[in-house]
């Protein structure tokens, strides 16, 4: 059974038209990249799965239950939404953020119990940032922020974690650190939907692709089948190389061109 589709999915805002006809369907564990131009729809499609808009026409199912009809803290618990970074307004410890994945799971006034700090602990584990566990959650980098998060919805207890770019605004360290520690969970069976701009972190870390255009799904299978140099011209209109790497990677080398005018031929 998949764990989320969408079945004749449309949406608009206003009379505008934004997603049309949209047909998917998510298998449990793995990374799936959406892929696709600005304002292409790829973040709609992802509130809509996470049950913050409502489609037009057309059903959205979580294990095989429309989630209109799933009871919104049941649901809450099972799919994590993961902001990218931000800053608390209060300088909670590391541990302190990742217990609060543990409130829905007690009444207002219960204080945690040593089973939610073994959760939160076992969580930062997974991540292989336990050792930030008493650290202000202000006071560390904008990609161990993103780990914390991440801990959050894993001590909550979810299963499927949705991303919209979680790599904005993080450096190439933290970028890579990040993906490599969605990569592992994703492994361990967890299953990650997230966009992405650059499709070399899709060739890098997704099991899955799925190229979307102006609303629709143009190409949906694997790296090697979807990010191709037409591909990645008819998203973009910029010309590149996909490269193989000796080491068996791919990744994808715009064609520069500069000749002598400075004219680049990278655009057509
Ligand atoms: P993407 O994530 O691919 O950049 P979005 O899903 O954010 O695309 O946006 C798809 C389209 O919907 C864009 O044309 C955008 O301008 C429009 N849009 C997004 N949010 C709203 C809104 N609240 N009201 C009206 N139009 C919106």
């Amino acid at each position: 059974m998949k764990v989320i589709a969408l079945e004749q999915v449309h949406f608009s805002y206003q009379r505008k038209d934004i997603l049309k006809d949209i047909n998917l369907g998510f298998e449990r564990g793995g990374v799936v990249s959406l892929l696709g131009p600005n304002g292409s729809g790829k973040t709609t499609l992802l509130k809509i799965m996470l049950g913050l808009l409502q489609p037009k026409s057309g059903l959205v199912s979580f294990d095989g239950r429309p989630i209109k009809s799933i009871p919104r803290p049941v649901f809450a618990r099972q799919i994590a939404y993961v902001p990218q970074v931000h800053r608390e307004a209060f300088a909670y410890t590391v541990e302190e953020v990742v217990l609060m994945g543990r409130a829905p799971y007690h009444s207002f006034f219960s204080a945690y119990s040593s089973k939610d700090h073994d959760i939160a602990a076992d969580s930062l584990a997974r991540l292989d940032i336990l050792h930030l566990k008493d650290r202000p959650y202000t006071e560390i980098s904008g990609g161990e922020r993103q780990l914390v998060l991440i801990a959050r919805s894993l001590a909550q207890g979810a299963s499927v974690f949705i991303m919209d770019e979680p790599v904005n605004g993080l450096d190439y360290g933290n970028q890579m650190r990040l993906l490599d520690g969605i990569r592992r969970l994703a492994a361990e069976g967890l299953t990650f939907i997230m966009t992405t701009h650059f499709p070399d972190h899709a060739l890098m870390t997704a099991d899955r692709v799925i190229l979307f255009k102006d609303g629709t799904v143009i190409n949906d299978g694997s790296p090697a089948q979807t990010i191709t140099q037409e591909s990645i011209f008819e998203l973009y209109r910029i010309n590149v190389n996909v490269v193989s790497m000796s080491c068996g990677s791919r990744v994808c080398m715009p064609i520069w061109a500069t000749g002598t005018t400075g004219a680049s031929t990278l655009a057509p």
